[in-house]
């Protein structure tokens, strides 16, 4: 927990040895990346991208009380329909019944916007969100367009901010800043200290209090696992941003330390919490899958000085679990599986596999640096040879790696594998546990479930035709990755 010397601009490429393409075996890319000589490169051939917007957007649509505005054409926010239903899956399984609906508003840059300026555009809807809402926060989302044009949301915010009670918050996640999709974490984050968070710490701390960085996509059956696992160890969690709301904002401070649920989530900023209000921090893995979880709990444990709880904990619930695996290992042993997922949840799913005695084979994450280094280190002990895709999305370098790779299983999105006709399944589930020691157990049998009713996926690749010529899939799948100088 060392001291930066410089201040984290909120843009992932910036930090050193971070790759976005990037495309070889396990040895390869550890070796050189261990040697410092991975060239950055670039895709001279690309198929869509998930923009930084779409991920400030869903990191804060479940805080309570707000309006969140994107300043930008209406299309931006397709994706926001993810996290709204994640939300409102969220409240289902706590038994509300009478459901919320997060208040999102478009400006909908046009094209006569992007010549005029969309200033009138965004006044109106902040004014229109007061009215209609009377939120405690209205949060500004900028965008490509509104960046382009320049539309100063800062100014424009801080000149009504007088005009309402609610907080005024801008975030820039201009989906052109970075090809980092986490990036647009950052930017909600960031936001989230410099407009709402209190400036000083307080003395006193609430006892056993810590922040728990968590994105939406953790379900409920998570939380109460995580809240479990927690509660073992005489801890309770303030979580940040998801499900949250002013006040929990505001009990930030409060908290003894912090951690995340996931290794990219929230990284940046519990180093930001740490040098400006002194609250020590943990920062290990997702916790799936027994080694990851027994990490996480170990680290959480570590700044409470805790340790031997922690031990006492970890050899209850592997007692407990770890019998239960025989009968889905039986059935899972020896499978061969391609993970694609957010760089934190992949690599925790790499890890999970070998508890069930399955196989890597490919694995597809947005983004390479030292800390999906070390990672990587830990999966090249467990698993042989492999193949890393590191791109943000580029479905036709995951169609050719399956056909190539011909995995047993896909985990991940399923919609390219599922038309190829491969049986999919995901570890990114928002109604049951994929966390924890009670994870470990739904996963495999989720997975082993999945290998013995393939029907759906071969019926669906049976009547589907993706884009792609037959020669595509004999070329080589990073063919359209150029390193610095390359033609
Ligand atoms: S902000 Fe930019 S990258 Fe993101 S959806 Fe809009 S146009 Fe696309």
């Amino acid at each position: 927990m060392a001291e930066r010397k410089t201040r984290y601009d909120g843009i992932r490429e910036h930090r050193p040895y971070t790759y976005n393409d990037l495309g070889d075996s396990n040895s390869v890319i550890t070796e050189e990346f261990e040697k410092k000589c991975i060239k950055k490169a670039d895709r001279t051939f690309s198929q869509g991208l998930q923009c930084q917007q779409i991920n400030s957007l869903n990191a804060l649509m479940s805080m309570e009380d707000s309006v969140f505005i994107a300043h930008s054409p209406q299309g931006c926010t397709g994706c926001a329909t993810l996290g709204i239903i994640q939300y409102r899956i969220g409240q289902a399984h706590r038994g509300i019944r009478e459901m919320k609906t997060p208040r999102l508003i478009v400006t909908n840059l046009d094209q006569k916007d992007v010549i005029m300026g969309g200033e009138k555009k965004l006044r109106e809807a902040v004014q229109k969100a007061v009215k209609r809402y009377d939120p405690k926060i209205i949060f500004v989302f900028s965008s490509c367009a509104s960046g382009i044009i320049g539309d100063d949301i800062d100014s424009i915010l801080y000149d009504l901010q007088s005009e309402t009670d609610a907080i005024l918050v801008p975030i820039h996640c201009e989906g052109f800043k970075s090809k980092v999709c986490a990036s647009g974490y950052d930017a909600a984050l960031q936001a989230i200290g410099k407009y709402l968070m209190p400036k000083e710490a307080p003395k006193e701390k609430e006892k056993g209090l810590i922040n728990l960085f968590s994105p939406a996509s953790i379900s409920y059956k998570d939380t109460v696992e995580m809240e479990r696992m927690l509660e073992r160890l005489g801890l309770h969690a303030n979580y940040i941003p998801f499900n949250s709301s002013y006040e929990k904002i505001q009990k930030i401070v409060q908290a003894e330390a912090s951690t995340s649920i996931c290794k990219v989530f929230g990284d940046e900023f519990m180093k930001e919490l740490y040098e400006e209000y002194g609250i020590p921090y943990s920062h290990t893995v997702m916790p799936i899958g027994i080694r990851n979880t027994d990490k996480w709990l170990r680290g959480v444990a570590k700044v409470f000085n805790k340790e031997e709880e922690a031990e006492e904990i970890i050899r209850q619930e592997h007692e407990r679990v770890i019998p239960k695996l025989e009968h889905i290992k039986e059935k899972l042993r020896g499978k061969r599986v391609f993970i694609c997922g957010g760089t934190g949840r992949s690599f925790a799913a790499a890890a999970l596999i070998d508890d069930y005695g399955m196989k890597l084979v490919g694995i597809e994450t947005p983004t390479y640096d030292a800390d999906a280094q070390d990672d990587v280190e830990y999966l090249n002990s467990i698993h042989k040879d492999y193949i890393i895709d590191v791109a943000n999305m580029q479905p036709f370098e995951q169609a050719n790696l399956l056909q190539t790779l011909k995995p047993d299983v896909f985990i991940g999105v399923p919609t390219w594998a599922s038309k190829l006709g491969y049986p999919t399944t995901h570890v990114l589930d928002m109604k049951r546990p994929t966390m924890g020691y009670d994870g470990i157990l739904y996963l495999g049998e989720k997975i082993s479930e999945q290998l013995s009713n393939p029907g759906f996926n071969k019926k669906l690749a049976a009547h589907s035709r993706l884009p792609y010529k037959a020669s595509w899939y004999e070329d080589d799948a990073f063919k359209f990755i150029k390193k610095a100088g390359e033609d």
